[in-house]
């Protein structure tokens, strides 16, 4: 355990808990993967509270965790052991049907990949959620998203006709329009140059400034983290650190102290 740094970092309180203002809370979460003497322990025993309304970001080495917690937190899968709560709803009492449905209309996704269909336009891939889970897209929220994300004028274009910038802006709006309790980002600046990536970073920080949007994204990269909040540190599947209000030179001397110390 490295412990708990930075300005807002409460002596002794548990690493990540906001008890107030806790959008996603993951309690003693485990997640192996086989089983018997072969099994892999992805997640081990993980108490930890995302703050509602702030921007947090998940780090770690290669093989720490990070997509498993991203999965299980965002009930794409199911821990082996512990409970999710998202919005005090426990998604263990969901079934399969349930929890699809509970993603859909209360969780936003963001990709590395952005994840648009080709064959749909801008404003089809935006508004499909609502369609998904069977809702009239309003025409004046749509328009609102649209302008917040800057794709005003581009609702007719098909994803081949946009740079990797606009499309995440696409996928961005499309996490957006359904006002998701939580947005969930894997590497979402992954695939652009660092300009394009700032750009992306500040359109997200924006969503939880403005918006009052909890985003949670999974990042390799200190300078992506530098647009957060706070940013959790996973090592071998624990949360080993906190970082509030971080600076890209205190994350890279963490994840080097983790690295170090694997
Ligand atoms: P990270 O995203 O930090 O790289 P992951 O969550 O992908 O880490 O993986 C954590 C650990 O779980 C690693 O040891 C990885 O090899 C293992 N793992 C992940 N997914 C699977 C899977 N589907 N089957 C077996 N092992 C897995």
């Amino acid at each position: 355990m490295l412990g708990t740094r930075g300005r807002n970092a409460t002596p002794g309180a548990p690493i990540g808990i906001d008890p107030s203002l806790t959008a996603v809370r993951l309690t003693q979460v485990t997640k192996k993967y086989g089983r018997g003497p072969s099994a892999v322990v992805a997640l081990d025993d993980v108490s930890t509270g995302l703050p509602a309304g702030g921007f947090t970001a998940v780090m770690g080495p290669s093989g720490s965790g990070k997509s498993t917690f991203l999965h299980c937190a965002a009930g794409l899968d199911r821990p082996t052991s512990g409970t999710v709560q998202l919005g005090g709803q426990d998604l263990g009492e969901l079934d399969e049907k349930q929890l699809t449905r509970f993603r859909r209309t209360r969780i936003g996704f963001v990709f590395q990949a952005f994840n648009l269909l080709p064959s749909l336009t801008v404003e089809q891939n935006v508004t499909l959620p609502l369609r998904l889970a069977g809702t009239q897209p309003d025409r004046d929220a749509l328009h609102g998203v649209m302008a917040a994300v800057g794709l005003t004028g581009l609702l007719g274009r098909r994803p081949s006709q946009l740079s990797g910038g606009q499309q995440q802006r696409v996928a961005i709006a499309r996490a957006l329009v359904t006002r998701p309790e939580v947005i969930f980002a894997d590497e979402p600046t992954g695939a652009l140059d660092p300009d394009t990536a700032d750009e992306i970073l500040a359109l997200l920080r924006q969503a939880v400034t403005d918006l009052h949007q909890t985003v949670v994204m999974v990042t390799h990269d200190p300078l992506a983290a530098q647009h957060t909040d706070q940013v959790l540190f996973l090592a071998a599947g624990r949360v080993v650190s906190r970082v509030d209000s971080p600076s890209a030179a205190e994350v890279k001397s963490v994840m080097t102290e983790l690295r170090r110390t694997r």
